[in-house]
């Protein structure tokens, strides 16, 4: 650390220079690495207004567009993913703190019920809950759990079929209150979770149905994928976010929740100062207290496509993804997942062959894809949720992969030389 500082035109060059090589080019067609996509310009743009506004989105007062924005959006997001019309609702960072905030609501209704006031007393000496998540529950989900107190070790994990579907009937009879986490697009084969069998069978019981969605919820604005989260208004909370397939830039997590009033009341916070109650203020309804106004991006990402144009990004991008699959299958390539959304993976033969066509495709640099398990196997995975990817972006690097097999496949190699 420098003990003076230099000129803010220095600073940008600095930065530029030095770090924008040490980016990965996810603004770009050709990035399928993971569930990232890319940021719709006007969302960048709109960021930018926002940074320069430099609004503290908690209090209504302190910031009424930011205040007024977050009401607009989660409104509309409310109605476009067809969930119960009196939902609340709040924006975070990401789907992981969205599932935090979800199920502080839960852990909040569930022990009221039973006369326990969490917020208050805690969870030392409090009814236990149970928990049961799909054994393809994402990484992300159990650190959410873990930082509520669920405990990572404590949760019941349910059996999944071959693309990672979690099996219904398999759902464990356990006395007590109960929280199911379902799971909308597994983050490898794109599977969805049968809502509607799991709904039925935690109806009955009480259970809190919360959907983890990071991006498979956007499936139920597309009408050839809604078939996909059946059931969804059955659940009790959703968390998704916005920067994986919406397209706004990163720190953009959405938490909805039927019971208003719970949310409401795990998120409270009390200070002469941070009244009157007759807005909603935005800090009352999430974890944090000073926070960005990301609801401007929101806002101008759904703006912007409509209803129509986000399902055409969903649609447009599962149809790039079948694409891959059948031009991969065509060069004798083994797909390892239905390919029911976004989401493809690929293997090359052995695990090791598998593991030098990600890297040669990765040096090769037409696109970025890397690599994953799936059932025991390496593959490579191929995720498409940029809305700038073309057909032609597409072709290209199916072409890419297919010379990089050629180069780094020893049986090929022999037959050629
Ligand atoms: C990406 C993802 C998450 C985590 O989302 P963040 O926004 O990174 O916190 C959770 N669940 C699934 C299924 C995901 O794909």
């Amino acid at each position: 650390m420098a003990a003076d500082g230099v000129a803010p035109e220095t600073v940008l060059r600095l930065l530029h220079e030095a770090g924008s090589p040490g980016t990965m080019a996810v603004m770009g067609g050709r990035f399928f690495g993971g569930v990232i996509g890319g940021s719709l310009p006007v969302t960048v743009a709109a960021h930018w207004l926002a940074d320069a506004w430099d609004q503290n989105a908690c209090l209504y007062e302190i910031s009424p567009v930011s205040a007024y924005l977050e009401e607009v959006v989660l409104g509309w997001l409310i109605r476009l993913f067809r969930l119960p019309a009196n939902s609340g609702g709040a924006l975070v960072t990401g789907t992981q703190m969205a599932d935090v905030t979800a199920l502080a609501a839960a852990r909040h209704a569930l022990l009221r019920t039973l006369g326990w006031d969490v917020e208050s007393e805690g969870l030392f000496g409090a009814p236990p809950i149970s928990v049961i998540v799909g054994d393809e529950v994402h990484a992300t989900m159990l650190k959410a759990l873990a930082l509520l107190g669920f405990g990572r070790a404590r949760v019941h994990r349910v059996p999944v079929d071959n693309q990672g579907r979690m099996l219904p009937a398999r759902i464990p009879k356990v006395d007590g209150p109960v929280v199911i986490c379902a799971q909308l697009g597994n983050v490898n084969s794109g599977a969805c979770d049968p809502l509607r069998d799991i709904c039925d069978v935690a109806k009955p019981i009480g259970a809190w149905v919360h959907v983890d969605g990071a991006f498979g919820l956007w499936a139920a604005v597309a009408p050839k994928r809604r078939h996909l989260v059946l059931g969804l208004e059955q659940a009790d909370s959703w968390a998704t976010d916005g920067h994986k397939w919406l397209n706004t830039p990163q720190d953009c997590g959405i938490a909805i929740v039927r019971d208003k009033e719970a949310l409401r009341q795990a998120m409270a916070i009390t200070a002469a100062y941070y009244g009157p109650l007759s807005k909603r203020e935005p800090m009352q309804w999430c974890p944090d207290s000073s926070r960005r106004a990301r609801a401007v991006e929101l806002w101008a990402a759904l703006r912007t496509l409509g209803r129509s144009g986000i399902a055409a990004q969903v649609e447009r991008t599962c149809r790039h993804a079948s694409t891959f699959a059948e031009g991969l299958r065509e060069a004798g390539h083994e797909i390892l997942n239905e390919v029911v959304l976004n989401q493809v993976l690929v293997s090359f033969g052995s695990d090791e062959q598998t593991e030098r066509v990600i890297a040669r495709v990765q040096q090769d640099g037409t696109c970025w894809c890397g690599g994953t398990v799936w059932k025991g196997r390496k593959a490579m995975r191929i995720s498409v949720s940029s809305w700038a990817t073309t057909e032609d972006d597409v072709e290209k690097s199916i072409r890419a992969m297919g010379k990089a097999y050629e180069e780094t496949c020893p049986a090929h190699r022999h037959d050629t030389f």
